[in-house]
C-alpha cells in the first residue's frame, strides 16, 4: 500500500529525516493522492512494464509505479534522499534506486539489461531545470521507449502540443512531435506540491511514433531548418534560415526552393507544419549553400 501522497506522512518523513529541500535539484514533492493516480493512468503501466523513473524524492510515486509495474529503476541525484528512500520503498522487492545524475546514465544499456532491449516506459514528476535535455536525450539516444509522462512546467506542455499558428508553437513543438504524439493529461496547480512551486505544471504524455510520421531523407537537416526557423522567429523563412549560422544557404537558393513549393515568399517558420518542414529538407537537401 503506497503510504506517501497527503501532506501529513510526506512532512513526517521529511521531519524524521531533518531533510532539506534544494533548490538547485527542482525539489518540488507531490503532496496529491488524485493528481498520482492521474499520473500512473495516463502512462498505463502494467505488470507488464520496466519502468524508469527519474528523480524519486522520498519515493512517493516510486510506490505507486511499484505497485502497478513490473519493475522500477529511479535515478535520484541527491544523495541525501536515499537513506530516506530505502525506509519508504523497504516493503518493495521490484524497485532498485541508482543515485546518480539522469544525464550520465546509459539509459539504453538499462534498458537492455532490466527488459531485454524492450520498450521502457519513463515516468517522472521531473526537475524543471532540466525538462528538454531529459526529454531530447530519451529520444535522441536510441533508448527503447514506448512513451513518456512527466510532470512539466505548464508553458513547457503546452509548447510541446502546440499547432501552427499559435503563438506557443516553435522548434520543441516540432521536435517532440517528430519523435511523439503528444497529450496533455492534466493541469495541477502549485499546491499540489510541496514547496509549492512558483510556476503551474501539467501533466503530458508523449507516445513515441513507431515510425516517424513524415518521411525526409536527411532528418539532420530538417532538425537544423527547425531550429533556425525559429531563432528569428519574427522574421520571414527566408531570412531567417539565410541568417542563421547553422543553416547559411545562399538566399536565391532559398527563393527557389520556397516557389519550388508554392509558397509565398513572405511565408514565416511558425506557419509552417512538420510536413511541410520535410517536405523543405527534402528540396534543399542534395543541393549546394
Ligand atoms: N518524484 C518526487 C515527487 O513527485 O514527489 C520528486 C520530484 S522533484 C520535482 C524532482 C526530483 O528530481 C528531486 O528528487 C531531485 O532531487 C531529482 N533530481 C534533480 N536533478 C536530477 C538529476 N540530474 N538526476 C536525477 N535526479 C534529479
Amino acid at each position: 500500500m503506497a503510504t506517501l501522497g497527503n501532506p501529513r506522512n510526506t512532512i513526517e518523513v521529511l521531519q524524521k529525516y531533518e531533510f532539506h529541500f534544494q533548490k538547485k535539484f527542482g525539489q518540488n514533492f507531490l503532496i496529491d493522492e488524485h493528481v498520482l493516480e492521474k499520473i500512473i493512468r495516463a502512462a498505463g503501466v502494467t505488470k507488464e512494464d520496466f519502468v524508469l523513473e527519474i528523480g524519486p524524492g522520498i519515493g512517493t510515486m516510486t510506490q505507486y509505479l511499484a505497485e502497478a509495474a513490473r519493475e522500477v529503476t529511479a535515478v535520484e541525484i541527491d544523495r541525501g534522499l536515499i537513506p530516506i528512500l530505502s525506509d519508504t520503498l523497504r516493503e518493495y522487492d521490484n524497485v532498485s534506486v541508482l543515485n546518480k545524475d539522469i544525464l550520465k546514465v546509459d539509459i539504453a544499456a538499462l534498458a537492455e539489461e532490466k527488459n531485454g532491449g524492450r520498450p521502457i516506459k519513463v515516468v517522472a514528476n521531473l526537475p524543471y531545470y532540466i525538462t528538454t535535455p531529459i526529454i531530447m536525450g530519451l529520444f535522441e539516444k536510441q533508448v527503447p521507449l514506448d512513451s513518456i509522462t512527466v510532470m512539466v512546467q505548464k508553458e513547457v506542455a503546452q509548447r510541446m502540443q502546440a499547432v501552427p499558428g499559435t503563438k506557443d508553437y516553435g522548434a520543441l513543438s516540432l521536435t517532440v512531435q517528430y519523435y511523439a504524439e503528444a497529450y496533455i493529461a492534466a493541469y495541477v496547480p502549485p499546491n499540489c506540491f510541496i514547496p509549492r512551486p512558483t510556476v503551474g505544471s501539467a501533466v503530458i504524455r508523449l507516445k513515441r511514433h513507431q515510425m516517424p510520421p513524415v518521411d525526409c531523407r536527411d532528418p539532420e537537416l530538417l532538425f537544423r531548418l527547425i531550429r533556425a526557423a525559429f531563432g528569428q522567429r519574427r522574421k520571414t523563412l527566408q531570412n531567417a534560415l539565410h541568417n542563421s549560422p547553422e543553416c547559411g544557404f545562399a538566399k536565391e537558393r532559398l527563393a527557389a526552393a520556397i516557389e519550388t513549393l508554392g509558397w509565398e515568399a513572405s511565408v514565416r517558420g511558425e506557419a509552417l507544419t512538420l510536413k511541410q518542414f520535410a517536405m523543405l529538407a527534402d528540396v534543399l537537401s542534395g543541393s549546394g549553400m
